[in-house]
């Protein structure tokens, strides 16, 4: 049937039709439609088949994407249009899904999709999370945190009305698996997402984000990532990780036993895929169950170890995870022995303590199982995977260098460009055909059209439009103007002082300066932020605050504001990063080199015609090897030179805040003007942190990060230079399609 008649059937029942139903009215029958032509579609088959174990999935609003994937978007986009009605404005009506909190539960979703899309047996095993990270306030000056529910009665899950029982030490909870739909690209097939979730969910708190974390049964799958500040806390992460990874182990072993193979070769029909330390609990688990079905230990283990892969993501070693054994003992204490069992055989392998699995404090290092007790385990970028092998981890890629493999992150473009970028993916379309939607190799078909004027000109538009559209949404949703000409220079990602929001603020200030000095800039600039605080990182909200006051104090400044606006988008998301990144003229990627172990927010500002202001870190480092020197903007001490200064202890930011350059800079955080606005003892508290530890080096490279970024707003004076920038950076932007890194993942580690 056409999608028209199922619509218009649809909406029939409610007495309603295409003209006269509400947006939202129109939302639902859109979901149901698209719903009911997914269920229809086959699951991709496989003799093996991947489970993707996430504890987030940050899989953004669905309607237009799986319009894209199903081949729809056309003709529903005309079909509103000829009842005067408009996709975006539909797609507004539907909440995005709180399943995921930045690039990790991102990198899964685009997984997800690129797994569908060319066809691998794949599913992901998740939670379902009802109340999401927070929904983040700005309107005091600093964020407050509020639930964020998405769970409208019509969305996206699909009950499958399977159970499984999770046996914890005080007693079984049910949990109910839910489906989501992945759809694929073009070739007919759809993939699962499952997510578990408690029988009866809490309803959310009246106010903010606290609840009762005791209360397990009806709070476990409420909020992702609750408060860790408190052993309540800490402990319900143990209880939401060995929930999602026993249901998730159970369904594994029925599926199997459903497909009529035999659990002794697990390891023929299974990949479990473990991303990042919070599913780690799935290796004793899937041996303890094993077990239970009657494999013995020394078969279960070993079956186990090669059906498991492993995703480490991070530099940042308090970033680990490392549970007390009391918690274990508390949440879940038949993994003990088993824990205790891999343990012992790990201290075989491996008589160094840093690589004990259950170290001499009663401490379970869950990373440490990972890895020895998987078939790989992989970084996130070349820089990344090579800082693991030569410091990070250099004890376990010494025993186990065979297991040691490089997987670049990387976006779907059928997100990321082709429906977060309608003006330039319309553009591409004419200038070389839709081959890079599938391909996106393709796009290097455009560097010879980076001489051709006509082609730069439309470039250049279409980042206009794009440019425009930001301006009306942000002066809708939060009253604030920009200047659609200024140059739109934007960092949007979770807050965290090694990405070094506080370096850029030091920048808006340096910049005040100058304007207040009468030294004005070549071209007005619009910096905007955007990012989350985790609720109990003091320093994270801190820098928040003072990015608020300097937009309060910067933006109400007649003299300044025609030259500088500071923006703090509030709530930043999936949905706000598809209305920023196609709209952004420079990206910045600032972390402390080392730090960022691949960045993604990067690829998709690249795909978009932005240009990189970054350090050599992460997968900045190969987008400057792919768009060349004059294409990007580097500046900052390299990873070499930090990893240096941290293992000497040689940093001293006290050092660097002696030049006066810089303590003009940081002196003006406590200076009358902001403490006018501002909370005195916040902005006291950043100063000193600035002063006496700066642990992530902001004032080692701000005066290089200034001269670099005044080079490049210059640069962006010259359009017809800059614009060649900006389609070399889409140009050479394919490498980082999420489809290169699943192809590559199932090449070398998966063999579905
Ligand atoms: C891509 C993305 C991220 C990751 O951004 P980084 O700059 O790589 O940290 C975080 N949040 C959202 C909503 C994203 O879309």
């Amino acid at each position: 049937m056409p999608i028209k008649q199922t619509l218009e059937t649809i909406l029939q029942t409610q007495g309603v039709t295409l003209q006269t139903c509400t947006d939202m009215q129109l939302m639902q029958a859109l979901l149901e439609a698209v719903q009911t032509l997914q269920t229809e579609l086959p699951h991709a088959q496989g003799k093996k088949k991947l489970y993707y174990f996430s504890a987030e999935f940050l899989v953004g609003r669905l309607l237009r994407s799986n319009l894209i994937n199903l081949g729809l978007l056309d003709e529903v986009e005309q079909l509103l249009q000829s009842c005067g009605r408009s996709l975006a404005q539909i797609e507004d009506c539907e909440p995005e899904p709180s399943l995921g909190n930045g690039g990790l539960g991102r990198l899964a979703a685009c997984f997800l999709d690129s797994i569908a899309s060319l066809g691998l047996n794949g599913d992901g095993i998740g939670l379902n999370y009802h109340y999401g990270l927070f929904r983040q306030d700005l309107s005091g000056g600093e964020q407050r945190e509020n639930a964020d529910p998405w769970l409208m009665p019509q969305n996206w899950l699909i009950d499958t009305h399977k159970t499984f029982s999770v046996p914890f030490a005080n007693g079984t909870l049910t949990a109910k698996l839910y489906d989501l739909c992945i759809s694929s690209y073009q070739n007919g097939v759809c993939n699962r997402l499952h997510l578990f979730d408690v029988e009866s969910p809490a309803p959310a708190p009246a106010n903010g984000i606290d609840f009762d974390k005791t209360d397990i049964a009806h709070c476990l799958t409420s909020f992702l990532y609750p408060d860790d500040s408190d052993e309540a806390g800490r402990l319900l992460r143990v209880y939401q990780q060995y929930f999602m990874v026993s249901a998730g182990a159970q369904l594994i072993l029925q599926e199997l036993e459903d497909a009529g193979h035999s659990l002794q070769e697990l390891d023929q029909y299974v990949v479990m895929h473990i991303n990042d330390t919070h599913p780690s609990m799935v290796i004793p688990e899937m041996i303890r169950l094993l077990v239970e079905h009657g494999v013995d230990l020394e078969r279960a283990i070993y079956l186990v170890q090669h059906s498991c892969a492993y995703t480490h993501h991070t530099i940042l070693a308090e970033a680990l995870e490392k549970w007390p054994v009391s918690y274990l003992q508390t949440v879940a204490p038949q993994l003990l022995p088993i824990i205790r069992e891999l343990d012992k055989r790990a201290k075989l392998r491996c008589a160094d303590p840093a690589a004990a699995i259950w170290d001499e404090n009663d401490v379970i290092h869950m990373a440490h199982m990972d890895i020895h007790f998987s078939a790989s385990v992989n970084g996130v970028a070349a820089l990344h995977t090579d800082i693991l092998k030569q410091s990070e981890l250099s004890v376990f890629y010494k025993l186990y260098p065979e297991k040691f493999n490089n997987k670049t992150n990387g976006i779907t473009f059928r997100r990321w460009l082709m429906g977060c970028n309608r003006p330039l993916s319309d553009l591409l379309c004419q200038a070389i055909g839709d081959g890079w939607k599938t391909d996106p190799n393709q796009l290097e078909q455009l560097l010879p059209l980076a001489e051709n004027e006509d082609f730069c000109a439309r470039f250049l538009a279409a980042k206009s439009a794009n440019k425009h559209r930001l301006a009306d949404w942000l002066k809708q949703r939060q009253g604030i103007e920009i200047d659609p000409d200024s140059i739109f220079d934007i960092q949007i990602k979770r807050l965290h002082q090694y990405k070094r929001q506080q370096m850029n603020a030091l920048y808006a200030i340096w910049k005040y300066q100058q304007i207040k000095a009468g030294i004005l800039p070549p071209h007005p600039v619009t910096m905007i932020f955007g990012a989350k605080a985790a609720p109990a990182y003091t320093l994270a909200k801190d820098t928040i605050h003072l990015i608020l006051c300097l937009q309060r104090l910067i933006n109400a400044d007649p003299q300044v504001s025609p030259w500088l606006k500071v923006v703090m988008v509030e709530n930043y998301n999936v949905s706000a990063a598809e209305m920023l990144i196609p709209a952004c003229d420079v990206s910045e990627q600032i972390s402390l080199a080392s730090k960022e172990a691949s960045g993604t927010g990067n690829m998709k500002f690249m795909a978009n015609g932005a240009v990189t202001l970054g350090t050599l870190d992460g997968a900045n480092v190969e987008i400057s090897q792919l768009v060349g020197k004059e294409n990007i903007y580097l500046f900052g001490r390299s990873s070499d030179e930090v990893i240096e200064l941290y293992r000497n202890n040689a940093y001293h930011s006290s050092d660097y805040w002696q030049k006066p350059s810089v303590q003009q800079l940081v002196d003006f955080i406590l200076s009358p003007q902001l403490l006018a606005i501002g909370k005195p003892d916040i902005l006291a508290r950043l100063y000193k942190d600035f002063i006496a530890k700066d642990y992530f080096m902001a004032l080692l490279d701000v005066e290089d990060y200034i001269a670099v970024k005044e080079r490049c707003f210059a640069d962006y004076q010259d359009r017809s230079a800059w614009v060649k920038k900006m389609i070399v950076n889409t140009a050479r932007s394919g490498y980082f399609s999420s489809d290169r890194t699943i192809r590559e993942y199932n090449e070398d580690i998966w063999h579905l």
